[in-house]
């Protein structure tokens, strides 16, 4: 009889840790799951159609390479944020104007430029950003000081993809989602 009630409590014991290790991994797994990196961009602005794509294109007379697309929503437009992700830089670029940089879980890189100088009431270095999260406002052809806002000819949102070695790629070929 002893022996069967030890055998019990044993099961008991054994079957108590083994439900508690289950709801562990349950957890952890869950955890693990809401931090998974979706790979799942998304427009970083409210219009999905372009006004200068990627590649070679004929600048002043003279080619040149863009680095990114640009879209041509007007000055004061939110700027979202295309997949979670880390803010590297925030501030003024050559060529870019005040621009910001995520680095993302892929350790894909993302920027935006031509913004706002009020990027700083959104964002600093460092700040983890979700995906969709507004990040900035469309800016200015000219910055308060009368520089002009990188390479721009009006107020628009360009934006730049660099993979995982640091090549720019294609921002279109991450098959982009509009902002849910
Ligand atoms: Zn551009």
């Amino acid at each position: 009889m002893f022996n069967k009630f030890q055998i019990i409590k044993k099961f008991y014991i054994f079957f108590f840790i083994f439900t508690l290790l289950i709801q562990i991994i349950i957890s952890l797994c869950k955890t693990t799951y809401s931090n998974t990196f979706s790979n799942d961009f998304i427009y970083p602005s409210d219009i999905t159609y372009t006004s200068s794509e990627f590649g070679y294109r004929i600048l002043y007379g003279k080619s040149n390479f863009h680095t990114g697309t640009d879209f041509p929503v007007p000055q004061g437009s939110n700027v979202y944020a295309t997949e979670n992700g880390t803010v590297k830089s925030c501030g003024f670029i050559q060529g870019y104007g005040i621009c910001i940089t995520i680095l993302h879980p892929n350790n894909y890189i993302s920027l935006y430029a031509h913004l706002d100088e009020n990027v700083k009431s959104f964002v600093y270095i460092g700040k983890e950003v979700l995906k969709g999260d507004v990040i900035a406002n469309v800016g200015p052809k000219y910055l308060s000081n009368g520089v002009l806002n990188g390479n721009t000819t009006g107020p628009h949102l360009h934006f730049t993809i660099y993979n995982e070695k640091g090549k720019l790629i294609n921002p279109l070929s991450l098959n982009l989602k509009k902002k849910s």
